[in-house]
Order: structure tokens, then sequence, then C-alpha cells
């Protein structure tokens, strides 16, 4: 936390996106806790879960203004037990992540991500998009223990899911 060199100002999107089980809070609706433009209205007691989050434009100086979450519309954060990129979107704008000042970073970021065998999944509600260097490939719902699997043709990438 004292290495973080941004603060959430008016941003509270990460606070409407994700679930936070302890509260009985489903992804994509507003916390009820939240004071909107201020932050969060239980601070000193709010959920281990939000204490231990930090999205990626909080976390990585070299994100751009346009690319805070508030502005965006979607919260880049890394995807639970990898080193994936999530691109978790806000429904209200379902075709953020398109934009041109995201998509061929996006893009970019797909190509070395898969060189690694790792992935950027863009998110809206429970719709998983995996993005491609060149396309994408909807994957729709992703269960738990669904793996996904890079496949390699010469230059061009693809990839599967292997269901639980
Ligand atoms: S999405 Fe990021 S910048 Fe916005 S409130 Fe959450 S952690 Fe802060
Ligand atoms: S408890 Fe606070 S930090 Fe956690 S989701 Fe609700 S408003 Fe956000």
């Amino acid at each position: 936390m004292s290495d973080l060199i941004r603060t959430c100002g008016s941003c509270t999107l990460c606070c409407k996106l994700f679930p936070v089980p302890d509260l009985g809070k489903p992804a994509g609706t507003w916390c009820r806790h939240i004071a909107q433009g201020r932050g969060c209205g239980i601070h000193a007691t709010r959920p281990d879960l939000c204490r231990a989050f930090w999205c990626q434009w909080i976390e990585n100086p070299d994100l751009g203004p346009e690319w805070k979450p508030e502005k965006a519309k979607f919260v880049l954060s890394i995807y639970p037990g990898s080193q994936s990129l999530a691109v978790t979107v806000d429904p209200a704008y379902p075709a953020s992540w398109r934009g041109d000042a995201y998509l061929p970073s996006l893009r970019r970021w797909a190509r070395a991500a898969m060189e690694d065998k790792e992935f950027v999944i863009v998110f809206v509600g429970d719709d998983a998009t995996i993005i491609l260097p060149e396309g994408e490939k909807p994957l729709g719902r992703l269960g738990p223990g669904d793996k996904i699997v890079g496949l390699r043709r010469g230059n061009a990438f693809d990839v599967a899911v292997r269901r639980a």
C-alpha cells in the first residue's frame, strides 16, 4: 500500500463490478456502502477482500489517465491464479474496451501474454472474451475449473476452453 503512487480519488468502479461475498453483494451492482464520488462508507471496517484489492491502474504507473476505471468504464486486474489480465467491463458501457484508446493496446498486450501462455480476458457480466493479437474469441461463461488453452499455428494465435 505504501508503495502505491496513485489513489482512487473519485473512482469507485470496482465497488460496482466485483462481488463481495461477505456482504452478499453480487457482481455488477453498486455496493450499498458506497458513498458516490467519495469512496467506501465503511472504510475502517470494510471486508478483507476490499482491503486486498487494487486495480492495475493503481498499481501500474505506465497506465495513463485514460485507463483510470471511472473514465475507461472497465477495471484492469490480474486474473486470480494467473498472470493473465482481466478487463472487467461496466455492463452499462459494454463496448468501452473497444475504443481506439484501448483496443490497440489490449491487442498488443494479448500478443505478449500469449507468448507466455497467458491471456487478456474481457468480462462483460458472465460473458468472457479472449482478445487475440488479431481478433477476439467469445468464450461464454467460464465455470470453476474451466481451463483456457492457447493454440498457436505459425504466427496465428487461437484459444480453446477445456470445460471442467
Ligand atoms: S477501480 Fe481501481 S481506481 Fe477505481 S476505486 Fe477500484 S481500486 Fe480504486
Ligand atoms: S465495502 Fe466499501 S470497499 Fe467494499 S465494495 Fe462496498 S463500498 Fe467498496
